[in-house]
């Protein structure tokens, strides 16, 4: 049993509230119900933002000067000018550009709490700190990176994240990392990975991916939420009985691959293991046979370009893939080595990273990587259908920038404005599946305050039992 924290959790347990969960969900199965999210998330409104600089990132629909989003129930129900609402609450856009939710693809949000704690000596660098410390975590630690995590993405307008969680020693610490992203009412896919510093031949917790796929409907928040499997790769006995379980399940796979030289995604690739269903991130050692292995067999991948040039993994082939027609999404991976979470950034880097390597100022446009950052993402994951573009009948996943921010002055090109200029402090509002979860750049559903004061108590905690310099 896991002791609940103060604040919002108290009076249950996180263990209780989600076993108990997954037993109703078990229960409910079939009935094609998804569950109502966490009660301290705010209702979903019918809004309709008004007069603002709308970025659908859908061909069709364009840009939109002086545009209007309505959204209802959760969704999208027009995109346009001068749109009839009547009984919306009417938002004020003007000033503001509006575009789809920013996604990321793959991010071990449990070592937020960890953040920036990578040195610069092989001993304290993040493949020692990584395992040094997260092995001494507790299921509430678990819990405290995440929530930090999940209160950075929606404060800095990622709508949607991909836990790739890969240090689970025990469900409770699955459980934990849930609930933390329960109660931020953000949207993504739960991976469910190994324990750090798990030998590799013994296998990811099946039987409890399992369990807590028996009581999806719940534990998917309201629908917001998917199962996945953050695999570890490879083509042993292990890696393949892995796999293979996911696919008997019907869950999305996702491994680092193509890292360290060129090879591995080859191998995967002859061996069957490569699929739309199947995400590989960094991917940056690979040849161009391998590029076309991947675009054949559909894999979508994951480029993070902080971390990997943080840790010198190389250079992402944007470029490369993108012509290859490869579905190519951007991510955090680890604050313990990107600092934060600003995709706003990763955008501006991997198009300064194209043009450098082509040595040439054009060959990414800021479009382009806004695309990435947006439906790129979504196409990535799977889930282009519900958000990543303004659309009606998607999702409501959107954010506001403002433009009146003295770094964002003057309003020239909204493109570039986005890729190069905007910073997370110049998002205004965040909205989740209609519920508005930041406004006038507040956070609505969780206490920023509370949230830094408990992770900094846990971190201080585990660092010094891991007795961590
Ligand atoms: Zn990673």
């Amino acid at each position: 049993m896991i002791n609940a924290s103060k604040g919002s959790t108290r009076g249950f347990t996180r263990r209780g509230f989600l076993g108990g969960l997954a037993t109703a969900g078990a229960a409910l199965t079939g009935c094609g119900k998804a569950s109502r999210p966490s009660g301290t998330l705010p209702d979903q409104q019918e809004f309709v933002i008004r007069n603002a600089y709308v970025m659908t990132m859908d061909d069709a629909l364009g840009d939109i000067a002086g545009g209007d989003v309505h959204v209802k129930n959760g969704e999208i129900v027009a995109v346009g000018k001068s749109l009839q609402a009547s009984g919306a609450e009417a938002i004020a856009g003007e000033g503001m550009i509006v575009l789809p939710g920013l996604v990321d693809t793959h991010w071990h949000m449990w070592n937020t709490l960890l953040r920036s704690l990578s040195g610069d000596v092989s001993e304290r660098g993040y493949f020692a700190m990584s395992p040094g410390v997260g092995k001494l975590f507790t299921p509430d630690d678990m819990y405290q990176g995440t929530r930090l995590a999940a209160a950075e993405a929606i404060t800095s307008g990622i709508t949607f994240v991909h836990d790739w969680c890969h240090n689970i020693r025990g469900s409770e610490y699955a459980d934990a990392n849930l609930h933390a992203l329960h109660e931020a009412g953000i949207r993504g896919r739960f991976s469910y990975g190994t324990a750090q510093g798990q030998p590799a031949s013994e296998p990811v917790n099946l039987a409890d991916i399992e369990r807590l796929q028996r009581g999806w409907d719940l534990n998917s928040n309201g629908g917001l939420l998917s199962l996945g499997l953050a695999w570890r790769g490879g083509t042993s006995e292990i890696a393949r009985q892995e796999f293979d379980t996911a696919r008997r399940l019907g869950i999305p796979i996702s491994a680092h691959a193509g890292i360290a030289e060129p090879g591995q995604i080859g191998s995967m690739a002859k061996a069957g293991l490569l699929g739309k269903d199947v995400q590989l991130i960094h991917a940056t050692a690979v040849t161009p046979e391998e590029i076309r292995a991947i675009a054949a067999a559909d894999s979508p991948v994951s480029f993070s370009p902080f971390t990997e040039l943080r840790t010198g993994f190389g250079f992402p082939q944007t470029s490369e893939f993108l012509a290859a027609g490869i579905r190519v999404g951007l991510s955090v991976d680890t604050t313990g080595l990107s600092g934060n979470a600003d995709m706003f950034s990763i955008m501006k880097l991997i198009q300064n990273i194209e043009n450098a390597r082509a040595l040439n100022e054009f060959k990414l446009p800021a479009r382009r990587a806004l695309e990435l950052g947006t439906i790129g993402g979504a196409r990535s994951m799977g889930v282009d259908n519900l958000i990543g573009s303004l659309k009606p009948g998607k999702r409501a996943d959107l954010i506001m920038v403002t433009t009146r921010d003295i770094n964002m002055a003057v309003f020239s090109d909204p493109a570039h404005l986005i890729v190069e200029a905007a910073e997370p402090s110049n998002v205004d509002t965040v909205v989740v599946d209609g519920r508005i979860l930041k406004r006038n750049r507040k956070l609505t559903a969780i206490d920023a305050d509370q949230v830094v004061r408990e992770a900094s108590a846990a971190f201080d905690a585990v660092r010094k039992r891991a007795n961590w310099p």
